[in-house]
């Protein structure tokens, strides 16, 4: 493959043109700058410990796209990209009654089990009480009792995002802005149209997140991808105090994690069947918010700066897809990491582009095709 159109600048979208342009390939990203864009609006956390996904295929993935960051954040510091907001900041999972409390030994042993496999990002384990994780995080509200997950990870998906594709355009890629159409020739695809603009391809992929339905429909194919919308806020600290505080996980999903200098992020609403309602929400707001002072009081004194809102690109079986579209050889696609796309989105970049490439890929991927989905 010599030349390849990606259509979508998230995290995906972004990781693709990222490595293949490592190899020589000529690639023109496309994006339409549409409201909800999920990598500008997810929170950041990547942590495997933390992750309560009892799908083997999912915690598979997950294990390979941290292993996949260790090697990655240094290399885009190696192309010039240092800022990407990646660091290891610890996370507390957070007991609010005696019934969470209990469960909190059987977290630890799945997290236990998880590191003795040999996956990253997990580190040291205990249960703290208290007073402990107050002293790591001092907004937190009275709790009972933590799980401490020393090497829980975040990072910042708009820094990330813009590092892979500054990395990519230093290797060569072009931007175009505009929404891109499947170009067909006798129902094959040999590019994309970008407004009156033809751009031919040896390769397209389709990285379109939550829309990715919208270009494969031309085809008259359906892939079964939703948005679901989540809000989030972004509150700031009347003092330079977050840097090293943990993530706060709840049981209830709900969570609260920092960037220097002084920024609390408070996520996020889960809305199913939200359609692309690209809207803030009175309850929206009310519930994230509530669900960050009913774990951390203290955040009551900081001011509210920003909601973001996001479309996560929901599959059926709450898998990726990725790989070429059964019938279109010259097709691929790479979505539906729903909640946790800034987590897997960089791995799962580089995998499609190995296909792309024709190259062996690093992992069983049988479970992610969009065969699943289809027929030929
Ligand atoms: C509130 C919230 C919190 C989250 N928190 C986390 C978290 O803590 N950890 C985690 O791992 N994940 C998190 N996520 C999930 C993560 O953000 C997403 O799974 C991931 O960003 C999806 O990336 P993507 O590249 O597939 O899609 P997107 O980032 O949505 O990018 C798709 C792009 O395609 C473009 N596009 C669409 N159609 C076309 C077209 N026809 N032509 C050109 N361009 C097109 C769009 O404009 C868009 O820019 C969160 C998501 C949300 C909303």
């Amino acid at each position: 493959m010599r030349n390849v159109v990606v259509l979508g600048e998230g995290i995906v979208g972004a990781s693709v043109a990222y490595h293949l342009t490592r190899e020589g390939v000529r690639v023109t990203t496309v994006d339409t700058t549409r409201d909800g864009q999920a990598t500008a609006a997810g929170a950041g956390i990547v942590s495997p410990g933390g992750t309560t996904s009892v799908l083997p295929d999912f915690n598979r993935l997950m294990a390979a796209a941290f292993s996949h960051y260790q090697w990655l954040i240094p290399q885009l510091a190696e192309d010039g990209q240092s800022e990407t907001g990646f660091e290891t900041v610890g996370e507390l999972l957070v007991a609010l009654n005696n019934d969470e409390q209990s469960q909190l030994g059987e977290q630890l042993s799945v997290a236990e089990q998880r590191r003795a496999e040999g996956v990253g990002g997990i580190g040291e384990l205990s249960l703290v009480d208290d007073a402990a994780a107050r002293e790591m995080f001092p907004a937190l509200s009275t709790i009972h009792g933590a799980l401490y997950i020393a090497d829980a990870a975040r990072l910042d998906g708009r820094l990330l995002r813009n590092a892979l594709l500054g990395a990519a355009e230093a290797h060569g890629l072009e931007r175009k802005s505009g929404t891109g159409t499947l170009l067909l020739e006798n129902g094959k695809v040999h590019g994309v149209q970008v407004g009156g603009e033809r751009i031919d391809a040896d390769a397209v992929v389709l990285a379109t997140g939550a829309w990715s339905a919208e270009p494969l429909a031309e085809l008259g194919i359906d892939i079964p991808i939703v948005p679901q919308r989540g809000q989030i806020a972004h509150l700031s600290m009347p003092e330079q105090v977050t840097r090293h505080w943990p993530i706060i996980a709840t049981f209830q999903r709900h969570y609260v994690l920092t960037f220097p200098e002084n920024r609390v992020v408070a996520g996020a609403t889960r809305e199913t069947g939200s359609g692309f309602d690209y809207r803030l929400t009175a309850g929206g707001v009310h519930e994230v918010l509530g669900a960050a002072f009913s774990v951390a009081d203290g955040l009551r004194a900081a001011t509210l700066s920003e909601v973001r809102i996001g479309f996560r690109p929901m599959s059926p079986d709450n898998l990726p897809i990725l790989g070429a579209i059964p019938g279109h050889d010259r097709l691929f696609i790479a979505t539906g990491h729903g909640p946790a796309g800034l987590s897997l989105g960089a791995h799962s970049g580089a995998m499609v582009a190995d296909m792309v490439l024709g190259n062996e890929v690093d992992l069983d991927v049988s479970a992610y095709l969009p065969g699943r989905f289809m027929t030929a």
